[in-house]
């Protein structure tokens, strides 16, 4: 089962915690590995275990920075420490978000410029990692899933309203709602 249908806003499973990961094992490279599938073929630049069902603490991110370096890899069992949210309206040119259980849409949230997100990886080694701008912006994100917060939780007025009606409009807000990356067509 290499892609994973992503699991779509509605679901228990995005609005719950999720569990801490207690064994490295098989289980857990399978499920890695397949999210990795899964967020490549969305295409997505990261994914929690939760959006394809698992509620375990764990999440991926691949992200391409301006300077050219591939930040990709996994984490398991993290904890996030964040600079101050700045105050004010976000803006929509360089702060809007997506998120691959709310297919297709976009809306701007304001976010914290700096994380340090420790963690840690397939074999149970320790990670850390400092991030900053659109890669800690992913990381906020990522974390949050694993708290089951969506990035539309957080939005301000009027787009949480907004938010929330495209997804009356579209059916969503209910159990069991999923999409197949590379089947349906649909992006994050
Ligand atoms: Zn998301």
């Amino acid at each position: 089962m290499p892609i994973r249908p992503i699991v779509i806003t509605g679901d228990p499973v995005l609005h719950t915690k999720a569990l801490a990961v207690t064994e490295f094992n098989q289980e857990l490279r399978d499920l890695v590995r397949d999210m990795f599938e899964t967020m490549d073929e969305a295409p997505g630049v990261g994914l929690a275990a939760p959006q394809v069902g698992v509620s375990l603490r764990v999440f991926v991110y691949d992200w391409d920075a301006e300077d050219g370096a591939i930040q990709r890899g996994v984490l398991i069992n993290p904890s996030i420490e964040l600079s101050e949210t700045p105050a004010g309206e976000a803006d929509w040119d360089i702060e809007s978000e997506g998120c691959l259980s709310v297919p297709g849409e976009r809306f701007p949230l304001r976010r914290a410029e700096k994380t340090t997100v420790k963690g840690f990886d397939l074999a149970g080694n320790p990670v850390e990692i400092i991030a900053e701008g659109w890669f800690a912006r992913i990381f906020q994100h990522e974390y949050d899933h694993l708290d089951g917060t969506l990035y539309f939780d957080r939005l301000a007025e009027p787009h949480k309203s907004d938010c929330a009606e495209i997804v009356a409009e579209r059916g969503w807000g209910k159990p069991n709602l999923s999409w197949l990356p590379g089947q349906d067509k649909l992006e994050g």
